[in-house]
């Protein structure tokens, strides 16, 4: 098949391999340029140092019952999930203005804050009604208004306690990583429709068994042509073909392909050369469009101390902390890991830490909820993914205006370039959202140049 097109694709995220194995399977000559000297990007399992054989995912974890190409890989390559138990995983144990507790406990709270939560979710199914299709923002009759708002609006006018407003915060702050004066509220909207729309339904989330990054080697394992530690610095094109520039253990080379994928996040995309420069439009969306701040601290317990407190580990607080789960929760052995999950604010603060500064911080701040916690951490490894410079953050904010600035721009094509990413998604934000954008731009380069 040497004379059919040739396809290079910069980033072996999802995104790209998805892109690059669709085109693959039909038949045409890929090449995939990754930075990393691994594959999945942010998909990315830590086990190094982790007793027990224990392990934890340093970036994307939770799969949704929703996400059907994911579950489809998943399948396909044999992987076992294991289950986490939906939307009320996340909101059953809450540390909010100095008080620590079940959200049930009514005593505590003074006011019945489960209920509470109960309702702030139907009044996010009701919001997602404005959205009627969640891959078309733009045509949702109120869109340009809704966008111009923030969730911080919706919020304020919502008849609810400060306390059930300040767990949505904290909620936001964890699946957005975004204060909710950065969010859009069409993208909220749009998340509602997506996610919320059955308040009833609490859904279910799974993790892969033996952690997510089985998933991007096996199908790079598929690809005839992958380069690790090629790092793109520029790409040329002219009426018939396109040169893509990289750095490759100290050297500069170069490829001539058809056509080219950008499947990185919009940070990096700044690094590179584009020749002839990229379209005014385009270039506002790469320097204005950002991936969040948000770090993890997996701090690994020599005892599962949280059962002694009838916890399963997860937790939302207003403490700069956030969010915190248990990852090792259908993994055997004595010892158990926690994951802090920061994001927003305190993840902008938290990556501005050493390593080291954030770990200490992140078991001090648990050790104040669990006292004598902190005296069993054996070990702790962290990331702060606005660090990386292959990633730039977490994944992409969307804040006021910036749906109807740049969702059409985000899937448009120019000359020989394709654009994927989590960040040209409907799912946005999530592996899911990485594969369909793999799997959209590949159909797009087949219809145009088969
Ligand atoms: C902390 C965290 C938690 C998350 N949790 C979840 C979750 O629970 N569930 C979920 O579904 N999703 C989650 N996500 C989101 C999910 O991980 C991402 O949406 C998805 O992995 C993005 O894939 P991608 O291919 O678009 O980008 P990436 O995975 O970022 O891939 C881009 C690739 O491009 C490479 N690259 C960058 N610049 C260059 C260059 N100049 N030259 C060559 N290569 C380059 C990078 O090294 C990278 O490998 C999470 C993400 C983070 C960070």
């Amino acid at each position: 098949m040497t004379s059919s097109p040739h396809v290079t694709i910069i980033g072996a995220g999802l995104a790209g391999l998805a892109a690059a194995r669709a085109l693959h399977h039909a038949g045409w000559r890929t090449t995939i340029l990754e930075a990393r000297s691994r594959v999945g990007g942010r998909a990315y399992t830590l086990r190094d140092g982790f007793a027990e054989g224990q392990y934890a995912e340093a970036g994307g974890e939770f799969i949704e019952d929703i996400h059907g190409r994911m579950l489809a890989l998943v399948q396909e390559f044999g992987l076992a999930l294991d289950p986490v138990r939906g939307m009320d995983e996340w909101t059953r144990r809450l540390a909010l203005a100095g008080k620590h507790g079940e959200a049930d406990e009514v005593a505590l709270w003074g006011f019945d804050l489960a209920a509470e939560i109960e309702q702030m979710w139907r009044e996010l199914a009701k919001l997602g009604t404005a959205v009627p299709d969640p891959a078309q923002p733009l045509a949702a009759p109120q869109a340009q208004e809704l966008d111009r708002q923030s969730a911080a609006d919706w919020l304020t006018g919502l008849a609810l306690h400060p306390l059930t407003k300040q767990t949505f915060t904290a909620r936001l702050r964890s699946e957005y990583l975004a204060e909710p004066h950065q969010l859009s509220l069409l993208e909220l909207a749009r998340w509602g429709a997506l996610y919320y729309s059955d308040p009833e339904d609490e859904g279910a989330s799974f993790r892969v068994r033996g952690g997510v990054d089985q998933i991007p080697r096996r199908m790079a394992a598929e690809l005839p042509d992958v380069r690790l530690g090629a790092v793109v610095t520029a790409v040329q094109s002219n009426k018939s073909r396109s040169w893509v520039s990289f750095q490759q253990e100290g050297r500069q080379n170069s490829i001539e392909t058809t056509c080219v994928v950008l499947a990185i996040p919009p940070g990096p995309a700044r690094n590179i050369t584009f020749d002839p420069p990229l379209p005014a439009a385009h270039q506002t969306m790469f320097h204005k469009l950002n991936c969040a701040p948000v770090t993890k601290v997996m701090i690994q317990y020599r005892r599962r101390f949280w059962e002694e407190w009838r916890w399963r580990g997860s937790l939302l607080t207003d403490l700069p902390i956030t969010c915190t789960w248990q990852p090792t929760m259908s993994q055997p052995g004595d010892s158990g890991i926690l994951t802090v999950y920061t994001g927003a604010q305190a993840g902008a603060d938290f990556s501005a830490m050493s390593d080291q500064g954030r770990i200490v911080t992140a078991v001090t701040q648990l050790d104040q909820l669990f006292p004598g916690s902190a005296a069993l951490v054996s070990h702790a490894r962290t990331i702060a993914w606005l660090n990386e410079p292959f990633s730039q953050g977490g994944y992409a904010l969307f804040k006021p205006g910036d749906v109807t600035a740049y969702w059409q721009m985000l899937r448009q094509p120019w000359e020989r370039m394709y654009v994927a990413g989590e960040h040209t998604a409907v799912h946005q934000g999530y592996m899911e959202g990485a594969l369909e954008s793999g799997q959209r731009v590949a159909e797009e380069i087949k219809k145009r140049w088969n």
